[in-house]
Order: structure tokens, then C-alpha cells, then sequence
């Protein structure tokens, strides 16, 4: 029987190379000694959709600790215990993040914009490699015709700035959700947010939805096409006006599902679990189940911008609630 220990105790063959590996000394004379890279590639994934073609760009990810009320509704034991089951460090939750990038055939549409250049020139390039991610995909930020918006957390709008405040997208216009917009733009709602969280996100949404971001903004209403083939569907919870998109093209669909879950290896397959990021977390929980539960019904593709890159699969019921089934690589379109 194959175990660690017979590896590391075997003289010869398999056994043999492992215990030199280790030791650091496999004969190679003949290998140069090649320096390590020390960084990652910028992340993109193409697939068509009927006759759109959808590019994934991973904006890099976040790494927050698990705090008490990471999850408000239950204890951080839980949390951490679900972390050490999927083998990941049980005090910090990495969320990925996924903006796409829609080629129509007539209007190239980015849809939301990660954490930004400022970000990423302050944390190391740990996120905010959108312009990145567009240069290794071959996209020219200036040929961006607009930028759909999903809602107003930052780091679905910061990346509409460059790290110099300027537009990361100069020809595009903005279209937001109407109710997102009114929501975060209004005075009153800003002095009745409580929780410091919601707070924040105010100052943070009038410091990016002003000057050139602004003049260039324009709201799209619930259950009507934004653009040709992208139609959206109100999924309030995370945020008062937070929205879906259905990319349709050709008989293919995909529900572009933005926030309606965190990442799905903690909030699909526990529905009933309320993020501390949910602006009203009962309001989520009831959207995000109706969704969870027409996506499997439906057997739909989903595209969730903090699923792992390159954050496309399907949903099956499973245990107290869903599990993501990741689509793998395709090497040709
Ligand atoms: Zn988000």
C-alpha cells in the first residue's frame, strides 16, 4: 500500500525520488537553476453564448478575517469549521472576484468593475487587476461602449476610477439600476444608515458616482433589456436595488447572478447563512433561495462574480442547500 510514510521510506523508484527531492539532492547536474517567477498570471476565460462572446477577468480576490459577525446568524465556530472542511485557512475567507466582459457583435459591455487601480497599487496586487486582466485579453479600456453595474458596493464600482481619479473607461457609458441609484444617492437614507458598514458605503458611493462617473450614468429599470440580449432581474437583499442579469443569445441563456451569493462554497450551500455585507439580510436569504431554486430547476448556467474563477457552472440541491458545479476549462470556443 502506497502511504506518505512508505514514500518517504522507500530507497528506490517513486519512493526513492521523493526522499532525494526532499532532501535536495536528485542527481541534476545537467538542470540550470532557474529563478522563480514570483507572480501570477493575469486571469481571463472566453466562452460563447449563442452569438455573444463573454470574457471572465478575475479582479484578483479579498481576503477579510472571520470575525464574529462575519456571519450574523450563526456562530464563527461553524464558519471556521466549513473553511477547515474545504481545506481552506479557517481565520481568513478569500472571495474571488469576477467582472465579465460581453462582446454583443455590435457593443463590447463590461459588467461591473472590481476593486480598482487605487486598490491595487495599495494592496500588492492581491485585487483590482482588472486593466490587467483587459490587457492580457487583448480589450482596450477605451473601447468599452458601457459598463452595466450590478449595485453599488465598491468592489463592483471603484474600478470605474484609475488610481489618478480619472475614468478607467472613457468612452462607456454607466448604466446603473435605478433603484440602486436612488437608494445610495439619497441624503435621507445616507443619515439612517446605522451599521458603520453601510456608512462607509455611502461615503464611498458619492466619492465614485460623481464628477465625469456621473455625467455619464444612466439608470435601467427591473424586467426590461439594458442592451440587446441582457435583460434584468431585480435580486434585492444584498443591497435595496441589487440586480441580475439574463444574457440571452441564440436559445442560451446564463443568469449573471452578481451578489445573490458570496462565495458559493460558504453562502449557496448555506442559503440560510446571513453575510455581514448584506444591506438586509432576510430580504437576500428569501431572493437568493427563489434564485438558487430556479437556477436548479431550470439546470441554468450561472456566472457569479465571487464564485472561483472562472466563476461559471451550474447549481444542484444539495444537503441543506446548494452546491456550485464548476464548468472545466475549454481550450477552444
Ligand atoms: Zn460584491
Amino acid at each position: 500500500m502506497l502511504t506518505r510514510r512508505s514514500m518517504m521510506q522507500g530507497a528506490a523508484g517513486l519512493g526513492g525520488a521523493v526522499a532525494a527531492a526532499a532532501a535536495g539532492s536528485l542527481p541534476n547536474a545537467a538542470w540550470a537553476a532557474a529563478p522563480a517567477s514570483g507572480t501570477q498570471a493575469p486571469g481571463f476565460y472566453r466562452y460563447k453564448l449563442g452569438e455573444i462572446e463573454v470574457t471572465v477577468i478575475n479582479d484578483g480576490v479579498s481576503r477579510m478575517p472571520v470575525t464574529d459577525g462575519f456571519v450574523s446568524n450563526v456562530p464563527k465556530a461553524q464558519v471556521t469549521a466549513a473553511l477547515t472542511d474545504l481545506f481552506m485557512d479557517p481565520n481568513i475567507y478569500a472571495g474571488p472576484y469576477n467582472p465579465i466582459v460581453i462582446n454583443t457583435g455590435s457593443k463590447l459591455v463590461l459588467v461591473d468593475t472590481g476593486t480598482g487601480e487605487r486598490a491595487f497599487k495599495s494592496n500588492g496586487g492581491i485585487n483590482g487587476r482588472l486593466l490587467l486582466g483587459l490587457a492580457a485579453a487583448g480589450i482596450d479600456p477605451a473601447a468599452i461602449d458601457a459598463v452595466i453595474i450590478s449595485h453599488y458596493h465598491g468592489d463592483h464600482i471603484n474600478g470605474l476610477l484609475r488610481a489618478d481619479g480619472t475614468l478607467a473607461f472613457a468612452s462607456a457609458e454607466v448604466l446603473v439600476p435605478a433603484p440602486e441609484h436612488k437608494f445610495w444617492m439619497d441624503d435621507g437614507e445616507m443619515s439612517r444608515a446605522s451599521k458603520p458598514r453601510v456608512q462607509d458605503g455611502f461615503k464611498n458611493v458619492r466619492r465614485v458616482m460623481s464628477g465625469e462617473v456621473l455625467k455619464r450614468v444612466r439608470t435601467y429599470d427591473w424586467d426590461k433589456e439594458v442592451i440587446t440580449g441582457v435583460t434584468a432581474v431585480g435580486t434585492p437583499g444584498h443591497t435595496p436595488g441589487h440586480t441580475s442579469l439574463v444574457l440571452s443569445s441564440a436559445g442560451k441563456q446564463v443568469f449573471v447572478q452578481g451578489d445573490v451569493t458570496h462565495a458559493p462554497f460558504l453562502f449557496a450551500r448555506h442559503p440560510g447563512w446571513h453575510f455581514m455585507l448584506d444591506v438586509d439580510p432576510v430580504t437576500a436569504e428569501t431572493t437568493r433561495r427563489k434564485v438558487y431554486d430556479m437556477l436548479v430547476s431550470d439546470r441554468m448556467l450561472v456566472q457569479g462574480f465571487h464564485y472561483p474563477f472562472p466563476a461559471l457552472g451550474h447549481v444542484e440541491k444539495s444537503g441543506e442547500g446548494y452546491r456550485e458545479v464548476l464548468v472545466p476549462w475549454s481550450p477552444v470556443l
